[in-house]
């Protein structure tokens, strides 16, 4: 449920009506718009007499939110959502954001090469896996903590801000000292304890899609992150499974205005694991400005043939190079800066 104030409801009527609301033991959320204000119940709404609320001064009306998440509704935060993650970098509406970097941290030279092309090229975030979730326990499982050193030192050396992806409790509170963003994979996308701890961090976290979830699904994943105070999520669309066998995943841009209407979270699409092959990744990433994403998430590898992961759908310095430069005239006309 959520209560519209008038235009230009005096800062008294806001607090009256979030009192009432906190008095039930209910919690408020409040959207403060350039033209409206918004306030938003969560917690069980039986609690709340709806005549008692529009008697309060400078209600205009109540609107009941039938969907279940809440901070991630559109309804309860009408404007998109910014998400500054440094001094430098924001992600949302306006810009056109840039993640790039290695499926996994192989070594310190590998990143810092990586690090520093995807800079030059235009990135302005550095990804790589610490922690990875491979399909097989005899697989590459990443560095741990030396990764994260790596993934801090190339940030040091290049200003980009970093990109992680968590696993476990152990990895979150290591990667909350090296990284900027925290990453959920698809594969936990509702690992709903996982979710919760990294609610409970001051990090803004990529909440990747999982392969077979609805959009239902996918926001209220985000909103176990929300419910436990951490407002900055951004959302990662990387590809469903369906019954084609000719890309690794099926690449849901459909995903891209379909989440516009329910929510505010930015948007940001992952063309590598979606298609698992690097020759699909530019005509993917050039179709996500246009379907008004807000940014990629791409894998970089200085030498693709010999990674240790997601080799064949990782770009070559060359390519990603080459991508950047092609997608810019597709960022300007989208009226966003690469
Ligand atoms: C990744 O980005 O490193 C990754 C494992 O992707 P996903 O969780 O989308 O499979
Ligand atoms: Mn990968």
């Amino acid at each position: 449920m959520i209560i519209v104030m008038k235009r230009g409801a005096a800062q008294s009527s806001i607090n009256a009506v979030s009192d009432y609301i906190e008095s039930k033991g209910l919690n408020v959320h409040i959207s403060k718009g350039t033209e409206l204000t918004i306030v938003g119940i969560v917690g069980d709404k039986s609690k709340i007499t709806t005549d008692n609320l529009l008697a309060l001064p400078d209600v205009e009306k109540i609107v009941p939110v039938s969907e279940s998440y809440k901070l991630a509704n559109i309804q309860f935060h009408p404007e998109e959502t910014t998400i500054k993650i440094n001094d430098n970098v924001s992600i949302g509406k306006n810009t056109f954001t840039v993640m790039a970097g290695p499926c996994a941290v192989e070594s310190l030279d590998q990143l810092m090469s990586t690090a520093i092309a995807v800079k030059k090229a235009g990135a302005t975030i550095l990804r790589g896996g610490a922690y990875k979730p491979r399909t097989s326990p005899y697989s590459f499982q990443g560095l741990g903590i030396e990764g994260l050193k790596m993934l801090k030192a190339a940030s040091d050396e290049t200003g980009l801000a970093t990109v992680t992806e968590v696993i476990s409790t152990a990895s979150i509170e290591a990667a909350v000292d090296y990284v900027d963003i925290l990453q959920i994979g698809a594969r936990n996308m509702q690992n709903f304890e996982l979710l919760k701890e990294v609610g409970r961090t001051n990090k803004p976290v990529l909440l990747k899609r999982g392969m077979c979830a609805t959009i239902d699904e996918w926001l209220n994943a985000a909103e176990y992150i929300m419910s436990e105070g951490n407002l900055n999520v951004i959302l990662c669309e990387r590809g469903i499974r369906t019954y084609g066998t000719d890309t690794r995943n099926t690449l849901d841009l459909s995903a891209v205005p379909v989440l516009r209407e329910h929510t505010h979270l930015p948007i940001i699409i992952d063309p590598s694991h979606a298609t698992g092959n690097y020759k699909y990744i530019k005509p993917m990433a050039l179709a996500a400005s246009a379907c008004g994403a807000d940014g990629l998430e791409i894998e970089v590898h200085n030498d693709p043939a010999h990674a240790l992961s997601d080799g064949a759908q990782s770009l070559t310095f060359e390519r990603f190079n080459d991508l950047m430069e092609t997608l810019k005239p597709y960022c300007d006309l989208a009226g966003r800066k690469l």
